[in-house]
């Protein structure tokens, strides 16, 4: 199994754990399947989902150095339930039972223990920095904290992060230190690449959300979903995906490739609209992303596009396999009421927007809305809505409940060494 990188089609192949090593591809692509393996036979739910998910993985790892570790690292990293939820006949999958409550914590575990198995195999150490507004951070450093032969460095702006979210950056200590800076998120941003064009520094990493490794297991639970669904149901359902980099619906599109029983794939966005507009008029034009209630996805130049267009390089492939809809604030603030007037479920405001294409845009009888958080990630806006308090999940609670420990640092890289 070989991957290649979206930019440049007929160059170099090479493996998986090459792929998850180098994070970008060196012409600044992204990296991709050479093709799409099928499901392997093998493949059961009986096992739970942690085992279903490592046997959609397996073919991507064939023939590589991490094959006879990938059951270990899928025990390890996906260590929570997958459930689904159903209300009134739908269903809604619930992807934040990880560590930190959102989706990324399935990519960020597995790229974690991806990469402390192949340093413990090379007896090398890695730093790896981040910079983050909010959410990414949060998971990276939860991920990475603990593991062998890796250290994280978290960078976030001084009084710009919700006081949950800070609290998830900041509560950590042995390999993982964040660093409260006295700047903006594009200062944290410029401060990393600054330290990657540093020569004299070595061994720096990113744990970017474009990694293959952070990809993949995103891939695998919809391979397990949708299985789970048609056992279910005897059906292929419509999945609906909150998007903003479009990296969890492009795992939706992976297992669609290899067979998953995956009728459609909707994609359900906020305010910002490349997608959409795309969708229109046929002309790609990323742009500054726009603030919204569901700020996970404000993004107006999504890098996982690049993947989308290798799948569906023309815009008549691309209109006939991507449907996409931009939803409002007042839409989401309306959806979280109305889900909770229905039945009392409470869904944050990312899983709002997909809820809302759901209920205008999906006609299919089958259909899951992906959750990506866990919605007292999102207490301020939610609880306005629904006029109650969330309490804090079990998962999030140790995490909010530690001794915060940042360091404060003026906006100069060379404070991070
Ligand atoms: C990151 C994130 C999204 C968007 O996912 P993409 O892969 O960037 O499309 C949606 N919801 C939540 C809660 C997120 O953290």
């Amino acid at each position: 199994m070989r991957y290649i990188s979206t930019r440049a089609a007929n160059e170099e192949s090479i493996t998986a754990s090459e792929a998850i090593l180098k994070g970008l591809a060196p012409d600044g692509g992204l990296f991709i399947p050479q093709s799409f393996p099928r499901i392997p036979e093998t493949f059961t739910l009986t096992k739970g989902a942690w085992y279903a998910m490592y046997q959609a993985l397996l073919p991507y790892f064939d023939g590589d150095e991490l094959s006879d570790d990938l059951e270990e690292i899928c025990r390890n990293a996906f260590s929570f339930p997958v459930p689904f939820h159903t209300e009134h006949g739908k269903d809604t999958l619930e992807l934040y039972f990880g560590p930190t409550a959102a989706f990324k914590d399935f990519g960020a575990r597995f790229l974690a223990f991806s990469m402390e198995k192949l340093l413990e195999k090379r007896n090398e150490d890695l730093t790896i920095l981040v910079a983050t507004s909010g959410d990414t951070g949060g998971a990276v450093a939860s991920a990475f904290h603990g593991r062998n032969h890796l250290s994280v460095k978290v960078l976030f702006p001084k009084g710009r992060v919700a006081e949950r979210q800070r609290m998830q950056l900041t509560g950590w200590d042995g390999n993982v230190t964040s660093y409260e800076v006295d700047g903006t998120f594009d200062d944290c941003q410029r401060m990393v690449k600054e330290a990657f064009m540093d020569t004299s520094l070595s061994n720096l990493s990113s744990a970017n959300s474009i990694n293959l490794g952070r990809l993949l297991p995103q891939m695998a639970y919809y391979v397990y979903a949708s299985s789970m669904y048609e056992a279910k149901y005897g059906e292929e359902a419509v999945f609906v995906i909150p998007s903003g980099n479009i990296g969890n619906a492009t795992g939706a599109y992976w297992a669609k490739a290899m067979g998953a029983p995956i009728k459609r794939i909707v994609l359900a966005c906020n305010a910002n609209k490349p997608l959409t507009d795309y969708l229109e008029s046929g002309s790609y034009e990323p742009r500054a992303s726009i603030k919204t209630l569901a700020n996970a996805m404000d993004v107006g130049a999504p890098s996982n596009i690049e993947r989308l267009f290798s799948l569906f390089p023309d815009w008549q492939s691309f209109k006939a396999n991507v449907e996409a809809y931009s939803i409002s604030d007042d839409e989401i603030r309306r959806t979280i009421r109305e889900v909770y007037e229905d039945s009392g479920y409470v869904i944050c405001p990312h899983t709002a927007c997909a809820e809302r294409v759901r209920r205008d845009r999906v006609e299919d009888e089958h259909s899951v809305v992906v959750s990506t958080a866990h919605p007292a990630k999102f207490n301020d806006i939610v609880e306005k809505e629904i006029g109650r308090e969330i309490a804090i999940p079990a998962n999030l609670y140790e995490i909010m409940h530690s001794e915060s420990r940042a360091k404060s640092i003026a906006p100069d890289y060379r404070n991070l060494f």
